[in-house]
């Protein structure tokens, strides 16, 4: 809290994902940083794109899903478990679900997305979904009730062809062991849209490979439990058709819903949802607040609103945002001009299947078991803070065996 005179000096990050908590540990870094506050719901911070390693069982929890607590002992960072439910820029206030009411200097909301399930009937109630720990022990208790009985045409629908749905693809008909279909169902002509064209063919042939059924230009109607009502669209002239699938379980993927809490007053959003903000990641006409990871919608430099965000909705975006915007913050408070951020595209990596990814990054293209191993080693320098990495690479050593 703070008197009236004063102005706060302090950070307060809403968010603990990729974009707040990478954040925080940026500016623990500082020599002199600021209080920083982080404030998380969840007790324990999900690195995603490993999280079919997870549900496999390639990796353990601990490993992809380390505890807030242990993530920010010792760094001078502070976290408090609860949910922000409405900020107030002109007071520089934010109040919380637990009925708190905290003052910040400055604050970074970084409160990502969720599932879009775009108000098709019953899938919000019968769909699965893949962002969380709760998701990930549905789904293994799922597949091994599946490989249990073993009775013919068990079915599992996977929703959306972007890179979630058909990682998730792979990797489920490698842990089914034949003890169920996996139909992977996209609206779209095809899958990957937006992925490089090798990473692209490597992900139809692993698909190929594991018997995983893509049905293209198939729009899903409605969702209830057992069965999945489809509309196919097919290419030409011929007639679009209906179709119902029973399934013992349908996993939603598709599509995105940004989150921001309540923000007073309102600040300008692009078209889906995301708050605009400057180069320097600062919230458009609120000077104090600051936005990261999936939420921010850069203007263009030239000013045009951004429907078309140079940067994609991507954890490497935000892991590359963190020490900009760390640097951001402190320059703010010392009143001093802030730096743009730039995106690089560093390359792309995918799991396709138990032991198996695709990669381009640098001009290279790999696949396989050699990708596989490259991607884990890729992704052990990008876990949170150097001794969560140190613990992370001490346990893959200890389970190594010439
Ligand atoms: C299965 C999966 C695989 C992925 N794989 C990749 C990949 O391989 N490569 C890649 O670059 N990207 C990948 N992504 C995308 C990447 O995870 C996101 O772009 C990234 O997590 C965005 O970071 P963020 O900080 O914006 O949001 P998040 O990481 O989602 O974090 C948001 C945090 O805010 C918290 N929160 C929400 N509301 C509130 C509130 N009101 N108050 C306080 N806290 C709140 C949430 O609990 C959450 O911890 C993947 C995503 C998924 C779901």
């Amino acid at each position: 809290m703070q008197g009236h005179q004063k102005p706060a000096q302090n950070v307060v990050i809403v968010g603990g994902g990729f974009g707040g908590l990478y954040t925080a540990l940026a500016l623990a870094q500082r020599k002199h940083h600021p209080p920083v506050l982080l404030i998380e719901p969840n007790d324990r911070f999900l690195f995603l794109p490993l999280l079919y390693e997870l549900l496999s069982g390639e990796l353990r929890g601990w490993e992809i899903a380390p505890r807030y607590d242990g993530l920010l002992a010792g760094r001078g960072l502070a976290w408090l478990q609860d949910r922000v439910v409405r900020i107030d820029a002109e007071q520089q206030q934010l109040q919380t679900a637990a009925g708190r009411t905290l003052s910040f200097g400055r604050l970074v909301i970084a409160t990502g997305a969720e599932s879009n399930t775009f108000a098709v009937p019953g899938a919000e109630r019968h769909c699965l979904g893949f962002r969380s720990l709760a998701d990930v022990r549905r789904l293994q208790h799922l597949v091994a009730e599946l490989k249990g009985q073993r009775k013919p045409l068990q079915r599992i629908a996977v929703v959306g062809a972007g890179p979630t749905g058909v990682e998730l693809a792979c990797k489920l008909a490698d842990m089914a062991e034949g003890s169920a279909v996996i139909e992977l169902i996209e609206q779209g002509p095809g899958l990957l849209p937006q992925a490089r064209a090798f990473n692209r063919e490597q992900a139809a042939l692993a698909l190929q490979r594991r018997d995983v059924r893509l049905r293209t230009r198939t729009q899903v109607e409605a969702v209830e439990a057992g069965a999945i009502a489809l509309r196919c669209h097919p290419e030409g002239d011929s007639p679009a058709h209906a179709e119902t699938l029973a399934v013992r379980a349908a996993v939603w993927t598709a599509g995105l819903n940004f989150r921001a809490p309540r923000i007073d007053p309102a600040p300008a959003c692009d078209g889906r949802g995301r708050l605009l903000c400057g180069p320097d990641l600062r919230l458009l006409g609120h000077g104090d607040l600051f936005v990261a990871g999936d939420l921010a919608a850069p203007v263009d430099p030239e000013g045009a609103a951004g429907e078309a965000p140079a940067s994609p909705a991507t954890a490497q975006v935000a892991f590359q945002q963190a020490p900009v915007l760390a640097a951001n913050l402190i320059r703010s408070l010392r009143g001093e001009p802030l730096e743009p951020f730039g995106w690089k595209d560093l390359g792309e990596m995918m799991s396709l299947g138990i032991g198996e990814a695709s990669l381009t990054a640098a001009g290279v293209t790999l696949a396989g078991p050699a990708a596989y191993q490259l991607r884990r080693l890729a992704y052990l320098t990008r876990l949170p803070g150097r001794p969560h990495q140190l613990r992370v690479a001490a346990g893959w050593l200890a389970d190594w065996t010439p």
